[in-house]
């Protein structure tokens, strides 16, 4: 299946304004977008509206220009320094999921992918286990597998950073090496470098099953693994302790660019911003395009956590088109080691300035 017509994005733009240093988005006019067909697939636009909550504290970054050291060292409690990410290694995190296809949700593989995830960061000294549920489909009841790391804080607040590792049923061939394993290998060596750490907040690596919808999106397609955590961190309380969400979905492009969705929280945007600016990434990143994309960061916006989905929706054969999007083109040869890189080391500076300090 292909983007039916990504131009009709970009017909309806929002003005981008700073305004005492936080980033508004205001819509031009309505924010509905027409003419759109509906989409058959994973991730669908829709009406545009603002995040409900956006509690998060934004980054100092004056004070950071100030006090360079701030980001860069002088971890007052000795805490190590980090080496660059290595999207080799990253990418090799992807090369050994992908042997796993197809991964789609309900099937034996998908469990054996999650087991697989565990093991990785079981492996790493990074605590996991694999929450398994059941919840309503198209097709009927099925079973879900989320897998779920955790690196303690020294306070009692969390960071989720999050991926889905299930593949898009029913297209042959299909590896989902940027769909799913980009964003997977990108987090697990993430994992591995900071395990042993004891930053200031708690991270939790989440990888969700069940994000890709058999039919169309709604309350049982779609998004189950992350509407899953959402929901069991509302019921049980936890949900006041989550800082953040982020979400990390389709990294993999050899042409990189992410393009933030309007549902997306704004200081989030900032920090974001902020951080890929200090990784010297800056211009990979375009906002106010009119988007909202229905993803995992969702359910978490949902529940009232600031979230964000950091996304290259555009992977294709030439700069601006998605046309290898659930496709077989979707393979390892089609994505990089460098875009990992580069995804993983503004993840890393995104942690220094709102984790790990
Ligand atoms: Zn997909």
């Amino acid at each position: 299946m292909r983007d039916p017509n990504p131009a009709i994005r970009l017909k309806k733009p929002f003005l981008l304004v700073l305004k005492r240093g936080s980033l508004r988005f205001a819509p031009k006019k309505n924010t509905k977008i027409k003419g759109l067909t509906p989409l058959p697939m994973h991730r669908r636009l829709l009406t545009a509206k603002a995040p409900r909550r956006d509690g998060f504290c934004s980054l100092r970054l004056g004070v950071l220009a100030v006090f360079p050291f701030l980001l860069f060292g002088c971890k007052p409690d000795g805490q190590a320094e980090f080496p660059p990410f290595d999207g080799r290694r990253a990418f090799a995190e992807v090369e050994a999921l992908v042997k796993i296809t197809p991964r789609d949700a309900g099937t034996a593989n998908a469990r054996k992918a999650a087991e697989h995830i565990r093991q990785r960061l079981e492996s790493f000294g990074v605590a996991a286990e694999i929450d398994t549920f059941n919840d309503k489909t198209p097709d009927g009841e099925q079973t879900f597998h989320n897998v779920v790391g955790r690196i303690p804080g020294k306070t009692d607040k969390w960071i989720i950073l999050g991926s889905h590792f299930d593949t898009m049923p029913g297209i042959k061939n299909f590896q989902g090496a940027n769909d799913g394993g980009s964003s997977t290998g990108v987090l697990l060596e993430l994992a591995r470098m900071l395990a042993g750490q004891r930053p200031r907040v708690g991270i939790i690596f989440a990888f969700f099953d069940g994000e890709e919808g058999i039919a169309d999106y709604g309350p049982n397609d779609g998004l189950h693994g992350s509407r899953h955590l959402a929901t069991t961190l509302v019921e049980t309380g936890k949900v006041k302790t989550i800082q953040s969400m982020v979400l990390l979905d389709m990294v993999g492009d050899k042409d990189l660019h992410f393009t933030i969705p309007f549902n997306s929280s704004r200081t989030l945007v900032k920090e974001v911003l902020d951080a890929a600016h200090a990784a010297g990434h800056r211009d990979r990143f375009t906002l106010s395009l009119g988007m909202v994309i229905t993803d995992d960061h969702q359910p978490f916006l949902d529940a009232g956590v600031p979230a964000i989905d950091l996304i290259d929706f555009r992977f294709g054969s030439a700069p601006g088109l998605n046309d290898y999007w659930h496709t077989d083109a979707d393979n390892l040869e089609n994505i990089g080691s460098q875009s990992l890189e580069t995804t993983g080391n503004i993840l890393l500076k995104l942690l220094e300035q709102t984790a790990l300090d």
